[in-house]
């Protein structure tokens, strides 16, 4: 039998009760003849804690600002708050605790166990503190003690540089060190147990009827947490579809199915609506009257991406411009926290193309359907823009692609919308 990786997180590690309780998974694997790598996140809110003292040390609360990063992780804004390197040495302690607890837990029960650091397994990371990215593992530290019959126990979060600096992922990070693991062992799969049992057609806070899914390709999956949906950490994800590794949603403290993340299965022709989701609080960005010419657009992005600006949903159209010309409008959206950076850049962007006005509406979400082969199939679209038309809301932009198709729609609307879609291609429960 080959290698399992077990991940939990701070809430099913929180305390002693609750870590006995996800022995039980770890016995069972093991039991089932499987070689055992576990992960843990902090304990509880631990790391919430520990951001609030690197805060209080600095000057005050609320001075570390967190930003989303492009693989969708939450971390450290570059050049705000305390030092990085001093904020990953502090983060990095909540797992060192949870991890020789863990191991503490499955000694006492009989079970050999053994814990390491990020550093004790060789996870190295680029030297980019509180967002590091993982650049390999020295799997034959682990393989060492699996083969003597132990329990491998492994801080999640952390890792350090070729120089020896400790080094955090970001945010919920856990989730990308557990599958990064599995690969680096050639796991059999991933199983990440958390407090809900698996990924949802919808948020149920939303859409109460939503069920869960048992299985969802990579690919669906990465949309529906870029869309907001908050189980796994996306740079896990994108991992696990490198390298293969399936994932398995597991909740935590009690029994069940769970959701399967893997590749899409061959031949499967059936197109499948997997899920609908919703990102809120989206600005709109129109630029209208630009030159029709070769380069405009590329001027446009790279200056908003100078700016660290992350646009979304962009679109182009060529308008007449009453002179017997043409002229270019394009609008994009971006998260309301990049608003404020925006008047001065477009000013900017106004100036190199040589003309052209912009306006800056806010108050938009997208309302999105994730699944397998969306696009080929016009029926999709169809069925959800007679959703929205029937419920009375107005769709303000259409985007979509190979696995989805978004809407953008007034913000007091999306919910509404959410559940409207959800319920056209027949999600709900019951
Ligand atoms: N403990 C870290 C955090 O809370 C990492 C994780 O939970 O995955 O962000
Ligand atoms: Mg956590």
């Amino acid at each position: 039998m080959g290698i399992v990786v077990q991940k939990f997180g701070g809430s099913s590690v929180a305390d002693v009760e609750r870590m006995r309780r996800c022995s039980r998974w770890v016995m069972r694997a093991v039991d089932a003849g499987h070689r055992v790598v576990v992960v843990v996140s902090a304990m509880g809110k631990a790391t919430d804690r520990l951001v609030e003292l690197a805060e209080e040390a600095w000057s005050g609360p609320g001075t570390m600002a967190f930003e989303r990063g492009e693989g969708g992780e939450v971390r450290v804004k570059p050049g705000s708050g305390p030092p990085r390197r001093e904020v990953d040495m502090l983060l990095s302690t909540g797992e060192q605790v949870s991890i020789a607890a863990m191991s503490i837990v499955l000694e006492a029960q009989g079970q050999p166990a053994i814990s390491f650091t990020g550093r004790q397994i060789g996870m190295t990371t680029d030297a980019s503190h509180t967002r590091a990215r993982i650049e390999s593992i020295d799997a034959g530290a682990i393989r060492k003690q699996l083969d003597a019959g132990r329990v491998v126990v492994v801080a999640g979060f952390q890792g350090v540089t070729p120089e020896g600096e400790i080094t955090t992922l970001g945010r919920g990070g856990s989730d990308t060190t557990a599958v990064a693991l599995a690969a680096a062992l050639g796991a059999e799969a991933c199983e990440i147990y958390t407090d809900v049992d698996g990924v949802y057609t919808a948020d149920p806070r939303i859409v109460p009827n939503a069920r869960r899914i048992d299985w969802i390709s990579y690919e669906a999956m990465l949309e529906m947490a870029a869309l907001g949906a908050k189980v796994m950490h996306p740079r896990a994800v994108q991992f696990g579809a490198r390298y293969g590794v399936p994932i398995l949603v597991l909740h935590s403290q009690q029994e069940g199915p769970g959701t399967l993340i893997s590749e899409r299965i061959e031949g499967m022709e059936k197109i499948e609506v997997a899920g609908v989701a919703i990102k809120a609080d989206l600005g709109r960005v129109t630029l209208t009257g630009l030159p029709n010419k070769p380069g405009v657009a590329a001027a446009i992005f790279a200056m908003l991406a100078d700016h660290q600006i992350l646009v979304d949903d962009i679109i182009q159209t060529v308008v007449p411009n009453g002179e017997g010309g043409s002229a270019v409008t394009v609008s994009f959206t971006v998260e309301h926290s990049d608003l404020a950076d925006l008047p001065p850049v477009m000013d900017k962007v106004l100036e190199a193309v040589g003309g052209g006005k912009s306006t800056i509406d806010v108050g938009f979400s997208k309302v999105s359907a994730v699944g397998v082969g969306i696009r080929s199939h016009a029926a999709v679209a169809a069925v959800m823009f007679r959703a929205l038309a029937d419920a009375g809301i107005n769709i303000a932009n259409i985007t979509t692609s190979e696995i989805k198709v978004c809407t953008i729609v007034e913000k007091a609307d999306g919910e509404r919308a959410l559940r409207a879609i959800h319920d056209a291609f027949g999600l709900g429960g019951g």
